[in-house]
């Protein structure tokens, strides 16, 4: 709808949001300025995605899906109108969040930012001899890929070692794989040759014998199946497995079967390409002395200055385009990565990093960019340039929407949201609009603690014993060495990439696999599941209602016997309409209670089943707490779990579906408390905390410590490292200029080490 005014366009200043409901949201209404950096502030759980990724960014996707045509828009995501009374001048919002890249293994860094494009380019042009087109130098493509692992740089191959018992002979069960063994359909197929000898141990076969029986062909065998007997041609058992098991659809096989034929195959370099995905014509082309799978393989850091350096006519202006992306990707930390990267194999903060390089490199103006705390995984030194880059993507002429908890983050914007005042139910309004400064005086949470400025920790403890890692040399790690102490919390530092996760998650873990570690990544399990049934709380609570009201346990649950019977315990109706907006409705039958109207009416001490569902942990502590006495401890001790990693917020009956990645680490962990000897590893555990939330954590990590356990974080968070009592710093800086300890001690003696970028933030934090 265009508007005008006295005949110049009407360019609208705000992004105006009336009434807005969406999950905790208390019909908040909120004037957000474009073309400026706003950061949402607020404890975890008081709606800050509520607002930004529920509410804007749905409904801008959605306005933009409609102006599609519906042959279009039915292969487009479908969104819900999010529930608002309105939501006008939205920008086309694009979503930079944290969800892993993933992809599939032919996605790298290089891909995914477009500078393996330019770089293909460059050898086409520039590279002796030439192998052709830019198209001959990728790995994806038929005319540039290695053709023994189709660009891959990995082959996965049957492992024989697994599939034949050498030791014995077909007749006697040399065939291990067991679709193939004797007596089955396939395994019939070479016992009955006649052209193998069935009683002979297959480690005596002689080379042509072998290779009959692995690639032979000709010859007519009968085999019998279960109502017929047929004669069959031969087929070598080699190329039998390759056939059914991996030169095929692998999605169309059953993940049973996939799982099983997983444990017959091993997977390696490609012995044709050693990796380099290429085929011979790519790798030959060389432009001072490198092929382009050795530029694809050099850290960022170090390919710049080699592309600099090339200034031939042709050629020069191309270098210079890959230079420009590189050197975007070198200012936001992430130098030490390497264009031959996969990104599955990227944690989220580098991933949410790279996509905003991309979007620098876009010449789009006028949108709306989203971001989810994107600090996560920055060391403090590094935020400085991710602040750069935010306020660039802004002068670009974008509205950049920013959540987030750092302070050094907060304090660039150019408009704050403070969302509050407390989580859950307890939140929902904004407490404070307005700029930095006047967050600072607003007296709301995050406004007092911005003021805070506290000191290391004065008495740390004492190691009860000793956790080695010896020689390490994962990834960067240059054979480390380390004496984790036990019986302490200990926090593991440094820049990105400088070896932390290499350390912590891969050698420590090896060392220790009994190790209970606590990450991120998501909970396994069905759609159905609720914070009661992950704390495993559902089966007591049934059993008290059922007890209670003289009723079968399965009434109380609305994956059984208690479902509403319209929407099978779904609590909402479905439909997807072919050519509009997919609607969600409440279930008539139970007002989205998802139970039958009889299990309602069965109460405890005065509450249905769904009313429990309903509470918050808070509340349902208080509920419970009668009938710990007697009948069941469990339930408390689980739910007071839940308060103790911060999350009393949750409806005991909210989808988990729904948790964040910082929300899913912390109900993990909630299950993991009742320990003692034992050693936990947490991987940046702050994520999506609050300053105030903080406390809270370290006080849980203290109480851990404090019950005879080891702790190991994986922090940047400076709030924690300050009050650890053993710090292992990494670095100096990251990739091959990484892999090494450069302090260990206490944090006091942090404050006084030279050449650590640790210790120089921390010092600017205690002092300022
Ligand atoms: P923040 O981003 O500030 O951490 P959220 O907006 O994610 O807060 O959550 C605000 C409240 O809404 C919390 O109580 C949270 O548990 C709840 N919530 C978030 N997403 C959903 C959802 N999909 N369904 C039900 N409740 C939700
Ligand atoms: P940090 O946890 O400190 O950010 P990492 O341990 O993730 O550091 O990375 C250290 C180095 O190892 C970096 O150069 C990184 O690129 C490399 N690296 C990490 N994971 C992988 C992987 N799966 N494959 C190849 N290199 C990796
Ligand atoms: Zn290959
Ligand atoms: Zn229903």
């Amino acid at each position: 709808m265009a508007r005008s005014v006295r005949g110049m366009p009407y360019m609208p200043e705000h992004i105006v949001i009336t009434g807005a409901r969406e999950n905790n949201l208390k019909d908040v209404d909120l004037r957000i300025p474009k073309g400026l950096l706003t950061v949402f502030t607020g404890v975890s759980g008081s709606g800050k995605s509520s607002i930004v990724f529920d509410t804007i960014a749905v409904e801008s996707q959605r306005q933009l899906n409609e102006t599609f045509t519906w042959f279009v828009r039915n292969r487009l995501p479908k969104y819900e109108r999010p529930h608002a009374d309105g939501l006008e001048d939205l920008a086309p919002a694009i979503v930079v969040d944290q969800k892993p890249i993933g992809g599939h293994s032919r996605s790298t860094v290089g891909t995914m930012t477009d500078v393996y494009s330019v770089v293909r380019v460059l050898f086409s042009r520039y590279g002796t001899p030439s192998a052709g087109p830019a198209t001959a130098y990728s790995f994806n493509d038929p005319s540039g890929m290695c053709p023994e692992c189709d660009g891959l740089g990995r082959t996965v191959r049957p492992d024989y070692g697994r599939i034949l018992d050498e030791s014995k002979s077909l007749a006697d069960g040399a065939v291990l794989f067991p679709p193939f063994r004797v007596g089955t359909f396939h395994g019939q197929t070479y016992v009955n040759s006649q052209d193998l000898d069935a009683h002979k141990p297959v480690g005596e076969f002689n080379a042509e014998e072998r290779e009959f029986l692995l690639r032979g062909r000709g010859g007519r065998v009968w085999v019998k199946g279960s109502t017929f007997e047929v004669e069959n041609d031969y087929e070598g058992l080699a190329d039998r497995f390759e056939r059914l098991y991996l030169k095929r659809d692998l999605s169309a096989l059953s993940q049973k079967t996939r799982d099983l034929v997983q444990d017959f195959l091993s997977e390696g370099v490609c012995p044709h390409c050693s990796g380099a995905r290429l085929n011979e014509a790519a790798l030959a082309s060389r432009i001072d002395g490198l092929n382009i799978a050795d530029v694809a393989a050099m850290e960022v850091g170090d390919l710049i200055p080699v592309l600099a350096r090339i200034d031939d006519p042709v050629a020069g202006p191309i270098a210079g385009a890959a230079v420009t992306a590189l050197e975007r990707i070198e200012a936001i930390g992430l130098g030490y990565l390497s264009l031959d990267r996969p990104t599955p194999t990227l944690s989220g903060g580098e991933g949410q990093r790279l996509k905003m390089v991309r979007h620098l490199g876009s010449s789009l103006t006028g949108m709306t960019y989203i971001f989810d705390e994107p600090s996560v995984g920055l060391h403090p030194r590094d935020v400085g340039r991710l602040n750069d880059l935010l306020l660039r993507l802004r002068d670009k002429g974008n509205t950049v929407l920013v959540v987030e908890h750092d302070p050094d983050v907060i304090a660039v914007a150019d408009h704050v949201v403070d969302m509050g005042p407390g989580a859950g139910t307890g939140g929902g309004q904004v407490v404070y609009e307005g700029t930095v400064a006047g967050l600072r005086d607003s007296g709301t949470l995050t406004g007092r603690c911005l003021h805070r400025h506290p000191d290391v920790k004065k008495n740390p403890r004492r190691p009860t014993g000793r956790l080695w890692v010896r020689d390490a040399s994962l990834h960067n790690l240059d054979d480390v060495t380390v004496a984790f102490p036990a019986g302490v919390l200990t926090a593991v530092t440094g820049v990105a990439g400088s070896g932390k996760s290499s350390l912590v998650s891969g050698a420590f873990t090896a060392a220790y696999p009994e190790a209970v570690v606590v990450d991120q990544s998501s909970i396994g399990i069905s759609a159905r599941s609720t914070p009661a049934t992950y704390l495993g709380i559902m089966d007591t609570v049934r059993k008290l209602f059922a007890r209670e009201t003289g009723s079968e346990p399965g009434l109380f649950s609305f994956n059984s016997r208690g479902a509403c019977e319209s929407c099978q315990g779904r609590g909402v109706i479905y439909s997807d309409l072919a050519f509009m907006d997919p609607v969600t409705t409440t279930c008539e039958a139970c007002e989205g209670r998802r139970f039958k109207d009889e299990v309602r009416r069965l109460t405890l001490a005065g509450r249905s089943v769904v009313d429990v569902l309903e509470m918050t942990a808070d509340d349902a502590l208080d509920f419970f707490a009668p009938f710990d006495g007697g009948t069941d401890k469990g339930v408390s001790r689980r739910l007071r779990a839940l308060r103790d990693v911060g999350l009393t917020y949750l409806t005991l009956g909210q989808p988990l579906g729904t948790l964040s990645g910082g929300e899913r680490q912390r109900i993990k962990l909630a299950t993991q408390l009742h320990r003692t000897g034992a050693v936990y590893v947490l991987d940046e555990p702050t994520t999506g905390l609050h300053m105030a939330d903080v406390d809270g954590l370290v006080a849980l990590l203290d109480r851990l410590v404090d019950d005879g356990n080891t702790v190991l974080v994986v922090e940047h968070n400076l709030d924690v490292v300050r009050r650890a009592d053993w710090v292992v710093d990494l670095g100096p800086d990251g990739g091959k200029h990484g892999g090494r300890v450069v302090f260990e001690g206490t944090p006091a003696q942090l404050l006084r080490a030279e050449g650590s970028f640790t210790a120089e933030h921390l010092r600017r934090e205690v002092r300022a």
